[in-house]
């Protein structure tokens, strides 16, 4: 239901996360949970309020400077600590927020199963984690794995994706709203503004099919064969 990202914040990444995620409460939601990336991946999610999550927060040590977070609207699956975003998949490497329905799930869960891939939860949301996960053990590389991923989604979705060991979080978007927030040191990525307006009012609005990577050296957002699209930088015209 809610979405965030952000690179840039150094060790502020986590309450950047958890800051947003309070900010999209007003979306409703029964589930929230963040993943950071390192040279690995830290994550923390839970059933129930933000509050929920922090408590389970208090006695972790999340670390890493990229990271992404998530408010869940159950559709596949009911309210479950298993069942919150960041998804998984099998190495624990590859971490998944998602917004929508992916249509064609059950067919992808089926040959992913057939595959020896073992699932977790009853979500839709799992197979994107498992698909990026093999597109790496073929060879891809990180961001050519999420892209292979998302051209066989079929439905509703905002990702987005950390990696172990890569320092990006990689976006995409069918349907379902993504912004990115540009700061000169940082760089966000929400399902709305008010996720992280306290840090930025610099705005990039994505389209239908546009894929987004923020790293270190900033933004790129390109189109579904790779060419990158200059996006116009929009001010918004209200205060946090
Ligand atoms: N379909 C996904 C799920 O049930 C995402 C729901 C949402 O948009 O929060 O977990």
């Amino acid at each position: 239901c809610g979405i965030i990202g952000c690179v840039g914040r150094g060790d502020e990444t986590l309450d950047t996360l958890v800051h947003g995620l309070s900010k999209l409460e007003y979306r409703g939601y029964d589930s929230a949970g963040v993943a950071l990336a390192n040279n690995h991946l830290d994550l923390c999610k839970h059933s129930g309020k933000i509050a929920d999550l922090r408590e389970a927060l208090s006695d972790r040590t999340l670390s890493g400077s990229v990271g992404i977070g998530h408010t869940r609207w159950s559709t596949h699956g009911p309210p479950t600590d298993e069942n919150a975003h960041p998804h998984q998949d099998c190495t624990g490497d590859v971490a998944v927020v998602h917004n929508g329905i992916i249509e064609n799930y059950q067919s992808l869960r089926d040959e992913l199963v057939s595959a020896g891939h073992t699932f977790t939860s009853d979500t839709d949301t799992e197979v994107v984690p498992h698909l990026i996960e093999d597109a790496l053990e073929a060879g891809a590389d990180p961001e050519d794995a999420v892209r292979e991923t998302v051209d066989r989604l079929e439905g509703s979705y905002a990702v987005a994706v950390v990696v172990a060991g890569c320092d990006s979080v990689f976006a995409a978007r069918n349907d379902s709203p993504l912004v990115l927030g540009i700061d000169d040191d940082a760089t966000y990525l929400a399902s709305d503004v008010p996720a992280f307006r306290d840090f930025t009012d610099k705005v990039v609005y994505l389209a239908d099919g546009e894929f987004a990577r923020l790293n270190g050296a900033g933004w790129t957002v390109t189109d579904t064969d790779g060419n990158v699209v200059e996006k116009d930088i929009d001010t918004v015209q209200w205060d946090p």
